[in-house]
């Protein structure tokens, strides 16, 4: 989660008066950074995902699960031996690296290197990512667990849900009538995000999840768990006021969002402009897999009647004052700002020709001076646009001792603003000293209850960004669809039931671009090692990064409609194709896994990834959502009346636990053969 230096974190009062300086200085680090790299070229594919976890303790007596509030300890004891892992570790694993999160009760692991395009590297993925979980477990006490579910179901209820129990009485940062102070990474960046965010908006956050009306559900739905008439805090009043709904769960509080688990991918590109098409590639891509990855459908130990985290987070760290709302007339702010910090992507950013100036069609605020400044450094529209546009949000967290950096050698202050512009896709500009590339982050999935899945969201992922890059395919259709996909993504059962924009031909109308793409989904094709001009095409050994650029449009290439590109589609149909002229993802993927030189067992592995994706999609496998609410509705201590309880929750966590492990079997959820991590643990010798 970014910068961790410690120091001594302005109060909102302060920081404020600092914006300026902190955008002024951090648009002059990025100058320095293009104007250092922005015609490197040739760097290779290297990639890495990040996972995190909730750490749960169980009480098997009572029948309780709490979130452990030990990280601290935990992210000691691991630092601890990792020098000493080295020794231990795998040969193909490399040594990992655990990082705190906002929750006092989460952590997250990386690689310890990136993975390179290789395809060893590839199918090391799943064991790199259970090694760490194996790890992790074995630093916790005998009765906690790393548990890859994005939000426990009971945080924030009435009564002890973390162990120790805090009183939500002390929450001097948040205020909020349901989660304590301790819930929060006590690191002084948290509780000040967290205290600024609440100033500068002028309120504490409001969220309303629809609930998921079951037949006792009661109607009209008044939460009766609701501090209704505490009177603490100066924000108190703001629920009986109206921010609570009628019918919906109510958080108030940055813990309900940024205390959530996912699963994101890094890539490095070959140079900015490819970095730029792979961030323009995958922006459609994004709600597409926040559906197909849906995994939480309780808050506050309630069941709702959504099945993913995206709006909590947004809401959770909406810190925009009233005016910026469009709440009241401006006069103190000064921009309108359609969307929170955490959000969708705002604008496509890529030059090449196929990003039709039609595309970008969301409003989008950008600060006129920041424009103004990057252009006349010679930056092309987009870029700049892309830039100033982050940067009409203040900086939250400012550490008066290191308010005055050397610009040249430092990009703190950008990152500042950088890293809490929250959205599907981030560009990330190379660090300085360092020998990173430029890259992009793919930030919307979910995080899943298992590593296999996590795996094969990863590979499936690297693979399409591999696809997108070999073949130019086009994904454009207009922002403000992808926005509305966005919201229909995180509808219960979205996977199943929704429908989603999506470009009905996704093929470059340019040579490069194999007409058999769209022919062979079965996967069956045998054209790709057919000689071509008598020549036998030679595949390559790895995942390539480096492509040449994408020609121009040959001459009479006819722009149609913009709406006359795109139709709704069902998530079988975005993945697995529609007719003869739409591949699906998962056909352009196998398309390209052919012109790779891969060993058959290597083959095997990869499409047994892509097969669980498959059915994923085609609905033979349900969503980690749908599980969890079938497991709910099922449960025999459940009065159909939407509440989690205690028990309940309890016996949730420890399926999931027991399924993660393999020793119990959930076959609606993973493939008959998965086997789980209960071996794992035995191969660290520490
Ligand atoms: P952040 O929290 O800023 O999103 P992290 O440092 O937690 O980023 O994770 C970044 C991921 O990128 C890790 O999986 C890491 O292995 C990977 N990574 C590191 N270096 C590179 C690189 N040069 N190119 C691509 N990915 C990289
Ligand atoms: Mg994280
Ligand atoms: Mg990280
Ligand atoms: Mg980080
Ligand atoms: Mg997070
Ligand atoms: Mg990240």
């Amino acid at each position: 989660m970014g910068l961790l230096f410690l120091g001594t974190p302005l109060t909102w009062e302060e920081a404020k008066k600092q914006a300026d300086h902190v955008r002024f200085h951090g648009i002059t680090q990025f100058l320095h950074t293009w104007d250092r790299l922005k015609d490197r070229h040739g760097d290779e594919l290297l990639w890495g995902d990040e996972v995190e976890y909730l750490v749960v303790a169980l009480d098997d007596e009572a029948k309780d699960a709490r979130l452990s509030l030990r990280q601290t300890e935990i992210l000691e004891k691991l630092s601890s031996i990792v020098g000493s892992i080295s020794s231990d570790c795998p040969d193909s694993v490399s040594v990992p690296t655990f990082h705190p999160e906002y929750g006092r009760y989460m952590l997250e692991s990386t690689p310890g290197s990136p993975y390179t395009g290789s395809i060893p590297d590839l199918l090391s993925v799943e064991g790199n990512m259970r090694y760490r979980r194996a790890l992790a477990r074995k630093h916790l006490k005998s009765n906690e667990i790393p548990l890859t579910l994005t939000a426990f179901p009971r945080l924030g209820v009435q009564g002890p849900f973390t162990e120790p129990y805090y009183d939500p009485a002390n929450a001097v940062s948040s205020h909020s009538l349901f989660l304590p102070e301790e819930i929060t990474n006590p690191h002084a960046r948290f509780p000040t995000l967290t205290a600024n965010i609440r100033q500068r908006r002028g309120s504490k956050v409001a969220i309303n999840l629809p609930i998921f009306f079951d037949t006792q559900t009661p109607r009209p739905f008044v939460d009766p768990t609701i501090p209704w008439d505490r009177s603490i805090y100066a924000e108190d009043p703001e629920a009986k006021a109206g921010a609570a709904l009628t019918d919906h769960i109510y958080l108030d509080a940055m813990g309900f969002g940024m205390g959530c688990c996912c699963l994101q991918l890094t890539f490095q590109a070959c140079h900015v402009g490819d970095a730029r098409r792979m961030y323009d590639g995958l922006i459609p891509i994004g709600p597409i897999l926040l559906a197909l990855s849906a995994s939480s459908p309780i808050w506050r130990g309630y069941l709702a009647d959504v099945d993913c985290r995206w709006n909590v987070i947004a809401g959770s760290v909406d810190d925009r004052t009233e005016e910026e709302r469009g709440l009241k007339p401006l006069e103190n702010s000064r921009f309108r700002i359609p969307k929170s910090r955490y959000d969708s992507v705002d604008l496509y950013i890529s030059t090449d020709w196929t990003n039709r100036p039609e595309y970008n069609d969301n409003p989008l605020p950008y600060d006129e001076c920041i424009y103004g400044r990057l252009r006349e450094h010679g930056i092309d529209d987009l870029l700049s646009k892309h830039i100033s546009h982050l940067f009409i949000r203040d900086p939250l967290v400012v550490f008066s001792e290191t308010l005055y950096q050397d610009d040249e050698t430092s990009s703190d202050h950008f990152e500042n603003i950088q890293s809490t512009n929250w959205q599907t896709l981030r560009f990330k500009p190379p660090p300085p000293n360092s020998s990173i590339g430029w890259r992009v982050e793919f930030r919307s999935m979910e995080v899943q209850m298992t590593d296999y899945e996590n795996a094969a969201f990863a590979v499936f992922v690297v693979l399409l960004s591999r696809a997108i890059l070999t073949y130019n395919t086009n994904f454009y259709i207009p922002i403000s669809k992808v926005d509305e996909n966005m919201g229909r993504a995180q509808q219960r059962d979205a996977a199943q039931t929704g429908k989603f924009y999506f470009r009905k031909d996704v093929h470059s109308p340019h040579p490069s671009v194999p007409s058999s793409a769209a022919s062979s989904v079965s996967g069956s094709s045998s054209g790709s090692s057919s000689p071509v001009n008598g020549a036998p095409v030679v595949k390559d050994k790895k995942m390539r990064n480096c492509f040449p650029d994408p020609p121009l449009p040959e001459n009479g290439i006819k722009a149609v409609p913009v709406d006359e590109e795109y139709e709704e589609m069902t998530m079988n149909e975005i993945m697995n194709g529609k007719g003869e002229g739409f591949p699906g993802l998962l056909g352009l993927v196998t398309v390209y896994l052919e012109t790779l030189d891969i060993t058959p067992e290597e083959s095997i592995k990869i499409h047994n990834y892509l097969d669980f994706i498959r059915r994923r999609a085609n609905g033979t496998l349900l969503t980690p959502a749908t599980w969890i609410r079938n497991f709910v509705r099922s449960h025999p201590a459940y009065k159909h009346d939407s509440v989690v309880s205690a028990e309940i929750n309890y016996d949730l966590i420890v399926a999931v636990d027991e399924i993660e492990r393999g020793i119990r079997k959930a076959d609606d959820l993973l493939p008959a053969d998965y086997t789980g991590s209960k071996e794992d643990s035995g191969s660290i010798g520490l």
